[in-house]
């Protein structure tokens, strides 16, 4: 059963619909009209037959001049019943048409009759009015053409017999009273019931558009919904081959929605999911498709010729104008966007490919952070087959075996000496060899395998860890999937009670990005790990969207600025600085100490280091190592005074 099954109305509309369905007189007359157009053409070709015997009866069996003016009246009437039947409401048979056509043959049935009875009366000619009444009454459209037609034909029937005396009047009147009233109820009764039928229908129709409009509608924005998408797409690709015209597919997806749900509530999100669809809709021609699929996550199609270049400066305008900040019932909000987009025919032969193939675009785009736009390429098909490859991998392999543990130093700047090591994955398989961390992490993500994966990287670095001195802590990175796993934390939990490590030189790394996944668990979780005694870092800070009215509401001990910043230093030094101490100054705000990652240089540790940031981790001082190098360096850092550590 569809979803237009389900709105469809399941019973038969009733007169009080109309009230709910808006039934434009102009609708109701077409409909009318369509309803009574084979009952007056059905009644053209008897009527013009009758009058066709009656025209040879009247020239070839009779011979009185009277009978010539007869003969042609009939003939006339004959001929323009047929007219009528075969051009006039041959094609249009519109209500207006309709009406014209009883007019002009009621009209000539009268003058038939009335030129009878003129031209040689004769009292039981008077049956013919009776006659013609009910036969206006029950062709007629109108009912001024029908109440004109019959009382027309009463008052000359009325006249005729009072010209053939009393008897015959009062004989024909009671004749005639009767007959019209029966007709006229008889034309309106069936005029009324025709009426209600096509009411009827009307409303249905109406009901079904409108049941079917709904279904392919979101409720909340007003844009096109997931099955109208697809049902677009489909078509739009199935037009593809003869139209010669491609199909992008982009897809839209919002950074910073959820703690904009959790902070303020349900009715603020819904309204800013109808604002930031308006936002799209403005920047979009009216010739692409906007909908949205569901959740925070919306949709362009586009059937049309672009260059890649246009496609990308598309789904930067829809970033640009996403980022602009909201105002929502007085309340300030910034989100940001990433946007995927995929073409048919070049990355796939199905709408199901494209689809999947934007999405993987913008997954991407996610990935890289700060809200940008990703155009599907041969690159990323290869690293779809990869990840396809690393998923089917993964499930198979022993990672026990295969999974190590690499430690990177984070040094004090303040104490001169290295206070901590990072706990990097590496995964050398057996099959594919090194694997980078970045995708064989979200693979296990996907998959559902890295609460798994969490259990075996934790116990191996904190049994490297414990053997370290007691100053030196562990930073160990919690993926988005552990932090809202109830299952994975009591893991952590257990894992770290059977390592005998201090919970207090344990420090967890988690992105903004995994906040986000649902606010509330993660802080829960934070809350768990927190009252332990462990610390929480927040990672790649600000190479998401930042969003600054949450950062105080879970446990944070340490902000790790995102390598982006000190890299950044290479492009513009001055705007760099300034971006670095305001990072710097916003920790102290909050009292939580500062990390720069990425320090590969000098200049950037002195840069870094002029900001007021106390940590660094970086090549400067040393790339992820294993875990007897980390005894080496610890020990060789006890034997070597502070200030030649870092030059080493
Ligand atoms: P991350 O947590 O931001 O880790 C820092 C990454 O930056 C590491 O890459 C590290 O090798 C690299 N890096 C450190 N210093 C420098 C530098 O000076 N220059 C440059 N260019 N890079 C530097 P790696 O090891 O490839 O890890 C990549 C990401 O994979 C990590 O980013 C983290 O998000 C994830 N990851 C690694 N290990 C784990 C893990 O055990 N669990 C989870 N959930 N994620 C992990
Ligand atoms: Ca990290
Ligand atoms: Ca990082």
């Amino acid at each position: 059963m569809t979803l237009s099954d389900t709105l469809r109305p399941s019973r038969v509309p009733d007169d009080s619909d109309e009230a709910v369905v808006d039934l434009s007189s102009e609708t109701l007359r077409e409909e009318m009209a369509r309803a009574f157009r084979p009952v007056i053409r059905g009644f053209l070709i008897p009527a013009a037959g009758y009058y066709g015997l009656l025209t040879i009866f009247h020239l070839f069996l009779q011979d009185s001049e009277h009978f010539y003016k007869l003969g042609t009246l009939s003939l006339v009437t004959c001929v323009v019943g047929l007219y009528l039947h075969q051009k006039w409401l041959a094609r249009d048979g519109g209500y207006r048409r309709l009406e014209i056509t009883n007019l002009v043959m009621n009209l000539l049935m009268y003058l038939n009759i009335t030129a009878a009875l003129l031209i040689d009366f004769v009292p039981e000619k008077l049956v013919y009015f009776v006659l013609a009444i009910p036969l206006f009454a029950t062709s007629g459209i109108s009912v001024r053409v029908i109440v004109a037609s019959c009382m027309l034909s009463f008052a000359s029937l009325f006249w005729f017999a009072n010209r053939a005396g009393p008897e015959i009047f009062f004989q024909y009147t009671v004749i005639g009273l009767g007959g019209t009233f029966a007709a006229l109820c008889m034309g309106l009764l069936m005029r009324g019931a025709i009426l209600k039928a096509v009411r009827a229908r009307l409303v249905a129709d109406l009901l079904r558009a409108r049941a079917e409009f709904q279904a392919d509608i979101d409720s909340l924005t007003g844009l096109p919904n997931r099955r109208h998408f697809f049902s677009t797409l489909e078509a739009m690709v199935s037009a593809a081959p003869e139209s010669g015209s491609p199909v992008f597919v982009g897809i839209i997806d919002l950074d910073g929605f959820k703690p904009v749900n959790d902070l303020h509530g349900h009715a603020i999100g819904d309204a800013l999911l109808v604002e930031v669809g308006q936002r799209i809709r403005t920047v979009c021609p009216p010739a692409y498709v906007v909908a949205r699929l569901g959740g925070d996550e919306f949709a362009l199609a586009i059937a049309k010729t672009l260059t890649r270049d246009t496609l990308n400066s598309i789904g930067r305008d829809i970033c640009d104008r996403l980022r602009q900040p909201f105002v929502i019932s007085g309340i300030g909000i910034s989100i940001s966007a990433s946007v995927g987009f995929a073409h048919y025919p070049t990355n796939g032969e199905t709408v199901r490919q494209i689809y999947e193939r934007a999405d993987h675009a913008l997954s991407c785009a996610k990935r890289a952070g700060r809200g940008g736009v990703v155009i599907f390429s041969r690159r990323h098909e290869a690293e779809m087959n990869d990840f396809g490859r690393i998923d089917q991998t993964l499930r198979s392999s022993d990672l026990c075996k295969e999974l190590a543990v690499l430690f990177q130093p984070q040094y004090d700047l303040m104490r001169q000496k290295i206070v901590g090591f990072e706990a990097l994955a590496r995964w050398n398989s057996e099959t594919l060899g090194n694997v980078s961390p970045a995708l064989f992490i979200a693979a296990a993500e996907r998959s559902g395998l890295i609460e798994h994966m969490t259990g075996i990287l934790l116990k191996k670095a904190l049994a490297a860890a414990v053997t370290w001195p007691d100053d030196i802590r562990l930073s160990f990175n919690l993926s988005a999937v552990d932090l809202v796993s109830p299952r994975s934390i009591a893991n952590i939990v257990r894992i770290i009670h059977e390592s005998g490590f201090t919970p207090e030189r344990l420090i967890f790394e988690i992105t903004e990005t995994s906040m986000m996944t649902d606010f509330e668990r993660a802080r829960g979780s934070l809350g768990i790990l927190d009252a332990m005694g462990c610390q929480i870092a927040l990672d790649d800070f600000g190479s998401g969207y930042s969003s600054f009215a949450y950062i105080h509401r879970f446990p944070l001990h340490r902000i790790k600025m995102d390598r982006c910043f000190v890299t950044g230093l290479k492009e513009d030094e001055a705007v760099g600085r300034n971006i670095i101490r305001a990072i710097a100054d916003l920790s102290a705000n909050l009292g939580v100490a500062c990390l720069a990652e990425g320090v590969e240089t000098e200049a950037e540790l002195r840069a870094v280091q002029a900001a007021g940031i106390r940590y660094v981790q970086g090549y400067y001082y040393g790339r992820p190592m294993a875990a007897d190098d980390v005894t080496d360096r610890l020990a060789a850092q006890d034997d070597t005074p502070p200030q030649e550590e870092a030059a080493s």
